[in-house]
């Protein structure tokens, strides 16, 4: 007489079939849920290590959108940086042909520098979010 032992253990008598892996199981290797009948390697524990995984998958991408955030910033800083310079070079040239440009030119040239400077800052602090949020996912 041939009795159907647990796939796991061996000499223990199997009573159960795991819903997953197909494998007959003993009570020992038996996790019943609400879903089924589970062998112990293929129980919903499982489920909460992919749903910490999601969390940690989560915390990466919020990262990740931080980071082309910051990506995003510095180039628009850089861009704006350079296009305040190269048109403050074409009004200089022309404030020194009439100075009734020249008080124009100013305001310019400290819009443009205030304007970089706050999104200088700005992209400082989307930098400084992503290295905290790259390194709370541990
Ligand atoms: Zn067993
Ligand atoms: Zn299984």
């Amino acid at each position: 007489m041939s009795m159907v032992v647990c796939q796991i253990c061996g000499p223990k008598e199997g009573e159960w079939q795991c819903s997953v892996c197909k494998r007959v199981i003993c009570t020992d290797h038996a996790v019943p849920t609400k879903q089924g009948v589970f062998c112990t390697d293929d129980a919903p524990q499982k489920n909460n290590q992919a749903q910490a995984q999601a969390k940690k998958t989560g915390q990466t991408s919020s990262a990740k959108g931080l980071l082309s955030l910051f990506i995003t910033l510095l180039a628009l800083t850089i861009g704006l940086a350079l296009i305040v310079f190269i048109g403050q070079s074409f009004i200089d040239a022309a404030a020194s042909q009439s100075p009734v440009v020249e008080p124009f030119a100013n305001a310019m040239k400290s819009g443009g520098i205030l304007i970089i400077i706050g999104m200088g800052a700005l992209t400082a602090l989307i930098g400084v979010a992503w290295l905290v949020a790259r390194r709370s996912r541990v």
